[in-house]
């Protein structure tokens, strides 16, 4: 990390600064913690006067966003295998958290903080219902490497839930909103079926007053499908198990999406994760409402629900990010390999499509569009430095969707201080 004040010239030979194309024998201009100039190399030596350092064979990028991850379920790193069912794996999460103690988890955490670092994330939207991880950000005694927000997750399948979640509110932690090291405090809601419409609402207001975005799982089973159309099955099972179930439970009886913007909880700063199960009246409601969608492939591979409908939102233009969800369903918090899953899955969706979704897509769903997502001007200094060995002299997207994750790419973050 460089801390000083002072003009910066980063040559390489590949600046990709997304939203524009790529630069061969491209470089950027940093000052105070912020870009000032991205331009070809030659065009910047000779505008500028500064600390040059020259990259060399390398590839420069905007830092990585993972939209969606649960870090306090660490360490259920390979102890939640597939069912075959979606509710199935659920009460293998749930069984396995309950073996968990604190200590194991903070070792967790560390560990996967340096596997996010290493694979080149530096924004983060991460997701829990205990502090654990919001008092590892805000710690004055702890290094967190990311910005991003901190989504405080919601289950409150009863009214008399959701009368708790008042009180919570009503606590200082979340009332002040504090951001720690640029991480704000939002809060999300579980899922459309773990959720009832008065707290939903309650929360997406909530955020929506407090200029945060709002995140909720969605259509991601056909379990929550069958659920939302019928009112049956093993979500309504797994509910009434665990005591959970409201007498007054009024069945949806439409798609998790149309239930969703219905109650009004669709706009420009939600975040809808998952996606799998979509249909074109739903499709159409994600276009109309500016929603975001999270891809979190492997996860979907993992628990066996299907595959995100990524081409299609793209397609209509609908704004995607990438996340990685937690290691109860994925064996590595990589963005770089949710990328070349998603490439290798459907031919039709470009790598440009892709990387812009993991940098721009994922920042704009978070609401950090002005600060990351791309290489500009006013933009953070933060960025990434990947050295693969063999260098492509074209298709450069192609090669960092497709070959960085296989190659072993030397990846180093910088993040530049400023006073800003
Ligand atoms: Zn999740």
């Amino acid at each position: 990390m460089y801390s000083e004040q002072a003009l910066r010239l980063h040559i390489a030979k590949w600046v990709v600064p997304v939203g524009y194309p790529p630069i061969e024998y491209g470089g950027l201009v940093t000052f105070g913690g912020r870009i000032i100039d991205v331009a070809p190399a030659s065009s910047i030596r000779s505008r500028y006067l500064g600390e040059t350092i020259d990259h060399g064979e390398a590839i420069i990028t905007p830092v990585l966003v993972n939209a969606h991850s649960h870090l306090e379920l660490a360490p259920l790193r390979d102890l939640v295998p597939s069912s075959g069912s979606f509710v199935g794996w659920v009460r293998r999460l749930i069984t396995a958290r309950e073996r968990v103690d604190h200590q194991e988890t903070l070792a967790a955490i560390e560990t996967a903080v340096a596997e996010l670092m290493e694979d080149g994330t530096g924004v983060l939207a991460d997701t829990g219902n205990t502090g654990i991880v919001l008092d590892l950000a805000g710690a004055d005694d702890i290094y967190w490497p990311f910005s991003g927000v901190f989504f405080h997750e919601v289950i409150a399948p009863r009214d008399d839930d959701f009368r708790g979640l008042k009180r919570l509110l009503g606590t200082p932690t979340i009332e002040r909103n504090e951001p720690h090291n640029n991480f704000n405090l939002a809060l999300s809601a579980h899922a459309p079926y773990s959720v009832t419409p008065d707290a939903l609402r309650f929360i997406k207001a909530w955020n929506y007053y407090n200029r945060l975005p709002f995140s909720i799982h969605v259509a991601e089973s056909t379990e929550e499908i069958d659920f939302l159309h019928s009112g049956s099955g093993p979500i309504r099972d797994l509910i009434e198990e665990r005591g959970h179930w409201p007498p007054d439970y009024e069945i949806p009886g439409t798609t998790p999406i149309r239930y969703l913007n219905k109650l009004g909880l669709l706009d420009s700063q939600t975040i809808c994760v998952h996606c799998v199960h979509l249909d074109d009246a739903d499709l159409e409601v994600l276009v109309k409402s500016n929603a975001s969608v999270c891809l979190c492939p492997k996860s979907n591979m993992h628990i066996g629900v299907g595959f995100p409908k990524a081409f299609d939102l793209k397609r209509l233009g609908v704004n995607m990010a990438i996340g990685t969800d937690s290691y109860a369903s994925n064996d590595r918090l990589s963005i770089f390999e949710e990328m070349a899953v998603l490439a290798a899955a459907d031919p039709r969706l470009s790598t440009k499509a892709i990387f812009e979704a993991a940098t721009l897509g994922g920042a704009k769903a978070i609401g950090l569009d002005a600060i990351y997502g791309t290489l500009e001007r006013g933009k953070k200094a933060a960025f990434l430095v990947i050295r693969p060995g063999n260098l492509p002299s074209a298709e450069v997207m192609d090669f960092l969707v497709l070959e960085t994750c296989k190659s072993q790419a030397n990846r180093d973050m910088i993040v530049e201080e400023g006073d800003q």
